[in-house]
């Protein structure tokens, strides 16, 4: 029997993988012009870390984490999300201690047992940014800007939303949660099951239901924004005129109370219509809190992950394609096999792309195989050429040919693509 790859996780093959050898540079390009450094962090941590931080009573720590006891008898979970083992690493490292600042981006896997639908996967791939140490809303503005950025560089900012909100700092949080827990008791005949136990646990859950009764029985739920204290009130404005100053278009939505426990004042979501109901491609928010839970100094922070399957699936087949081989070489007999073996690699050190097929096929098969491949140009190596030391370029898409000495063809070769790859 053929052994399947799990449910709900698949295979990159190499025709998907320019796209998202592309994508990933142009994140790098971006967050680096923003002053982000990569950070590369473990796949699996303590299962504590996520219980910790993502909180107890979220759908992730729930139900969706690969837990297990490994052979050495530790709890340990495949990373559901970056920010907490971020956060995690820079408490870990002493950042909160000697440089309580940071700009930090990851590219990774993630990992849910969800229920697979359109775009989402079990091992899924994040970009995420976390910034740590600056409480003032420039730093929220910045960081929205840049995610703004992204999606105009990626050439999709007519294709996309930005919403965002404030649910104020812990104290706000609790009465606007407490403000919530009272409304949704008034109505709790009409709430599904699922949110009269949220109501006990995480009222600010019951406004993300996805169920038509809930939604219509929180119509006129209250709002977190009229929960904020004066400084969470300035704060959440002050974000508001520095996105309008810098020209990023974007909504509040009250409603938007993210599904983790860890955020504080600022969260915002960049939404599609494109892609079926789970319409978000890219959130985040505002964490203070969060570092000091893990047992640092106390550090604000902010972040947001972008999931990079349903990013590539709006960017389309169009948006990155395979390389072809610049070059296929051809040839017949074992000498010609040898000039056309060394050839090949003077070509590659000039940085060109070859490709060449090992098994002494016919002249014509190789040609044919030439065009399928979209080589633009063939080295002929035949019994001629070999007596001669030459080498007969032909460019495949203008059906022109001539024989060179060695030198001179990979002169040829060479400068023209380089020329036509700086057109
Ligand atoms: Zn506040
Ligand atoms: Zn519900």
């Amino acid at each position: 029997m053929k052994v399947k790859k799990l449910k709900g996780f698949r295979d990159v093959l190499p025709e998907e993988s320019p796209a998202w050898i592309k994508l990933e540079q142009v994140v790098s390009q971006i967050f680096t012009r923003y002053g982000f450094a990569q950070v590369r962090l473990p796949l699996l941590e303590q299962s504590t870390l996520f219980s910790r931080t993502i909180g107890e009573a979220t759908d992730i720590v729930e139900k969706e984490m690969y837990t297990f006891v490994d052979t050495g008898g530790e709890q340990i979970t495949l990373r559901p999300e970056g920010t907490a083992s971020a956060v995690r690493a820079f408490v870990e490292n002493g950042f909160d201690r000697s440089n309580p600042k940071a700009r930090w981006y990851y590219i990774g896997s993630m990992f849910r047992r969800e229920r697979p639908q359109k775009g989402r996967f079990r091992q899924f791939n994040q970009v995420g940014v976390e910034c740590f140490g600056w409480k003032a809303p420039g730093a929220d503005a910045d960081v929205i800007t840049m995610l703004w950025d992204l999606f105009t560089a990626l050439g999709l900012s007519g294709r996309v939303s930005l919403e965002i909100n404030s649910l104020g700092c812990a104290d706000d949080r609790k009465a606007y949660s407490d403000k919530l827990a009272k409304y949704g008791a008034e109505r709790i005949d009409k709430l599904c099951d699922n949110c009269k136990k949220r109501l006990g646990k995480n009222p600010l859950r019951i406004l993300d239901c996805k169920s038509p009764s809930c939604q219509e029985a929180t119509a006129d739920a209250p709002s977190p924004v009229d929960s904020l204290c004066d400084e969470c009130t300035e704060h959440f404005s002050t974000v508001r005129i520095l996105l309008d100053d810098q020209g990023v278009p974007f909504k509040v939505n009250p409603r938007m109370v993210r599904g983790l426990d860890y955020y504080s004042r600022t969260t915002f979501e960049l939404l599609t219509t494109e892609l079926g109901a789970q319409n978000a491609v890219a959130a985040g928010g505002r964490y203070d809190a969060l570092v000091e839970q893990l047992g640092g100094r106390p550090t604000p922070g902010l972040g947001f992950a972008i999931g990079l399957e349903r990013l590539i699936l709006l960017l389309g087949d169009e948006w990155a394609s395979a390389d072809t081989p610049d070059v296929y070489m051809v040839y017949t007999g074992a000498e010609a096999f040898l000039m056309a073996m060394r050839l090949r690699r003077l070509l590659m050190l000039r940085s060109t792309t070859t490709t060449i097929d090992f098994e002494q096929r016919s002249m014509k098969a190789q040609f044919k195989s030439a065009n399928t491949c979209g080589a633009k140009w063939a080295m002929v190596i035949g019994e001629s050429e070999v007596e001669k030391g030459e080498v007969t370029v032909k460019n495949l898409a203008e059906s022109q040919q001539q024989t060179l000495s060695i030198n001179n063809a990979i002169e040829l070769v060479s400068t023209k693509i380089i020329a036509s790859d700086e057109e």
